[in-house]
């Protein structure tokens, strides 16, 4: 109605005066305000302390960054072998880009699948041990094009709690019935598949190596047991685990399906999927988020090939990332990490928040992690460390956190 109303102004000043400048003006008016049901949704956001924001960062090497002028350490970003700056992945992108062009130009199953495909293809699987592997756009569309072509309407997934976004995004676009279990608790997972499997066609065992927000590992092998005797597929999703933590087991099945992303330790861009070739085959012809999107560029598939050479190359990489994680647990009084992520769970996105800014004031990047990217009431901090961290940082850092902790009376 209000748009109508506009729509018939619009027409009448256009009709006198130059259609242009109305144009924009008219535009102008729209863009500066949206409809009060959605600000409404703002302002509980603000009052929530969960409004999100954009942020100008400046990354450079060791884990520095220039935020607003001012040089800080983060500890807040994926990049845990510190493989962004190395010059054999810059080397790689430009040499790409220079004999291959710039963009992928179309769909990976139209012209866009490039020769580095295969390649970059043939090394993930290598890596993981496994028969073949498939790329996708990231490792969001990773997960939509896997769940979504392995479970339909009539099919189960049974999913552990804390799965992350992109998981929960393709379930429901899947159209499958979701049962979560509790966090990393198999025996749970094993009654719900005892009470439901029997119900549905085709079932999902879902989970992560390590979780993204907690970083806690799964017991992989005991899920892919039971997946196994209840005729269920297992699908994890190892986005925080590659060049991190060592795989015991083989990805390579009928029951199991091993989702990744070169966006984390890969410093790069892209998802892929390692499961066996007939698995691929399958993917290759019912994941839409594969098929109707634009291969990557090429310059990013030969980072992700020079990233997997580095990271099979440099075992030491991954251990110097979580010597730091574990240094910083023990100046801390932290239980020994699993992985390189460390959370410190304060419960309000408020103090959450309040003490990010803190840290920041101090010289250190850490993210305040809010709902709904975790429960509510477990807002966090999230402290991710990189084999390119100074140790004299790290040292830093867990000293600073002890003092804010100590001065803010938050429990850990
Ligand atoms: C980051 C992440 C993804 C998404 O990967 P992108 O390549 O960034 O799209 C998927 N799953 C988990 C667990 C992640 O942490």
């Amino acid at each position: 109605m209000q748009i109508q109303q506009y729509g018939y102004q619009f027409n009448k000043i256009a009709n006198l005066q130059s259609k242009q400048i109305t144009y924009f003006l008219v535009c102008s008016v729209y863009m500066s305000t949206i409809p009060q049901s959605y600000l409404q949704q703002m302002q509980k956001l603000q009052r929530d302390k969960l409004l999100r924001n954009r942020h100008e960062i400046t990354r450079m090497p060791n884990g520095y960054i220039i935020k607003n002028g001012k040089t800080l350490v983060s500890f807040c970003d994926n990049d845990y072998l510190g493989l962004s700056f190395f010059p054999e992945l810059q080397r790689a992108a430009i040499n790409a880009m220079a004999k291959y062009g710039s963009g992928a130009t179309a769909s990976r199953l139209i012209t866009g699948n490039h020769p580095l495909y295969t390649m970059c293809e043939h090394k993930i699987a290598n890596i993981k041990q496994s028969e073949d592997a498939l790329l996708f756009g990231s490792g969001y569309l990773a997960n939509l094009g896997v769940i979504t072509s392995l479970a339909r309407t009539g099919d189960l997934i049974i999913a552990d709690r804390l799965i992350h976004a992109s998981l929960i995004d393709a379930i429901s676009l899947s159209g499958a019935t979701l049962k979560r279990f509790r966090h990393n608790d198999t025996e749970h997972a094993t009654q719900l598949l005892h009470k439901y499997r029997a119900e549905y066609r085709n079932c999902l065992l879902v989970t992560e190596t390590v979780f993204s927000m907690d970083g806690d590992i799964a017991p992989i092998t005991p899920l892919s047991i039971l997946a196994a005797n209840y005729d269920s597929i297992l699908v994890v999703d190892d986005a925080h685990g590659l060049g991190i933590i060592k795989h015991e087991y083989n990805s390579c099945s009928a029951f199991m399906l091993q989702i990744g992303t070169f966006s984390k330790a890969a410093a790069s861009y892209g998802g892929y999927v390692c499961a066996s070739s007939k698995w691929v085959d399958y993917l290759l012809n019912h994941s839409r988020s594969l098929i109707y999107t634009t291969g990557l560029p090429p310059a990013v598939v030969a980072t992700n090939i020079a990233a997997i050479d580095i990271i099979e190359q440099n075992p030491e990489l991954g251990v110097r990332a979580m010597e730091n994680a574990t240094q910083f647990c023990e100046i801390t009084g932290i239980r020994a990490p699993q992985s390189a992520i460390v959370p410190i769970v304060v419960g309000k996105a408020e103090t959450a928040i309040k003490i990010s800014k803190m840290l920041e004031e101090y010289g250190f990047l850490v993210a305040a992690i809010r709902p709904p990217t975790v429960p509510k009431n477990t807002a966090r901090l999230r402290f991710t460390f990189s084999a390119s961290h100074k140790k004299r940082d790290v040292i830093n850092l867990a000293h600073t956190v002890n003092k804010i902790l100590h001065k803010e009376r938050v429990g850990l």
